[in-house]
């Protein structure tokens, strides 16, 4: 961190400063220009609050050197996090394709649409069972019966499941069934939830924030790591702009960025980002193209009777060709 002092600080205000500094664990560093003094600081800047030292009466401005985020953060890890959930990889030279419907609606829906999914070569299954609905009328999901119907359908092709929990009642009973727990967009700075989900022992599929900044989103990734599950899969699933064309308006410069300062798998989740099933082909393959590790994908075998975004859903057929294209 760099603190840059105002002209004319008076010596016994810097060294005030440099001493509260040192108090809390920085080694400081003065440089004494003709106008102004600048403070380099060495040690775990973490702890500091950028904007409280800013507001201080002396202080011209602040600048960190690192990001707020360690443990999510490339220059602490350097390479590449690979999860394993039993012999399917993320990360690393993988490319993972998740799919299935929004929601879990019946036993047989979301077997039908696992097969297809498994057939077209997605290798995990996703299905929401507790759904975070913007509306309180629409369809909340199947709850627990909906994750027996998951784990049936995980029986039957072998696929492992992603799904969805919304609150700090029901993420025990989604750990129990889930082989990776999903923290929706709504979600992403529920703090609570979030420590939770670091404690609970499972992967976690984090997605961002449909405001979120991608430091933000990977400060909801540390509250994660930091209480001891590394294992932090990311999703970017578009984020609100002045474009009302499209649902929301899907990243992809956010891929490369987290690439660059991150060594967390990201995949990208084009049904979200868009809301329309035609433009789901496209922008996978735009997200593969960029450097993505993978994609989520809705699928459903009746997209027109959906209880849940019906209009970004693929038919399975689509989805095959999607898959055979991006192969
Ligand atoms: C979902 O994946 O089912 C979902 C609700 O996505 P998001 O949190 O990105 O809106
Ligand atoms: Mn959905």
């Amino acid at each position: 961190m760099i603190i840059v002092m105002k002209a004319k600080t008076p010596r016994e205000d810097i060294d005030k400063l440099i001493k509260n500094l040192e108090v809390k664990g920085m080694e400081v560093h003065e440089t004494i220009g003709f106008n102004y003094s600048i403070l380099g600081l060495i040690g775990d800047t973490t702890k500091l609050n950028k904007e409280q030292i800013e507001s201080y009466d002396n202080v011209e401005k602040v600048m960190r050197v690192q990001h707020p985020f360690k443990l999510a953060s490339r220059l602490f890890h350097p390479e590449n996090t690979v999860i394993d959930i039993d012999g399917t990889k993320i990360g690393g030279d993988n490319i993972t394709v998740i799919a299935g419907p929004c929601s879990v609606e019946s036993r047989e829906q979301v077997i039908e649409v696992a097969q297809d999914v498994k057939k077209a070569g997605a290798t995990i299954l996703r299905g929401g069972a507790y759904k975070p609905r913007s509306s309180p009328y629409s369809f909340q999901g199947l709850g627990e019966e909906g994750l027996k119907f998951l784990l049936e359908a995980k029986k039957v092709t072998g696929l492992p499941i992603v799904t969805e929990a919304i609150c700090l009642d029901t993420i025990e009973v989604v750990a129990k069934y889930a082989d990776i727990i999903q923290i929706g967009a709504r979600n992403m700075q529920n703090f609570a939830l979030l420590k939770k989900a670091g404690q609970i022992g499972k992967p976690v599929l984090l997605k961002r924030g449909m405001s979120a900044t991608i430091e933000e989103w990977l400060m909801a990734a540390e509250y994660i790591m930091s209480e001891g599950n590394k294992d932090v899969i990311l999703c970017e699933r578009g984020i609100r702009t002045f474009e009302t064309y499209t649902r929301n308006t899907l990243d992809l410069s956010a891929v490369p960025v987290i690439k660059e300062i991150s060594h967390l798998p990201i995949l990208v989740d084009p049904s979200h980002a868009t809301g329309k099933w035609r433009m789901v082909r496209p922008l996978s393959k735009g997200a593969i193209a960029v450097g993505a590790d993978g994609l989520m994908i809705e699928v459903h075998n009746n997209p027109s009777c959906a209880l849940c975004d019906g209009a970004q859903s693929l038919k399975p057929s689509k989805f095959q060709q999607l898959m055979d294209e991006i192969l």
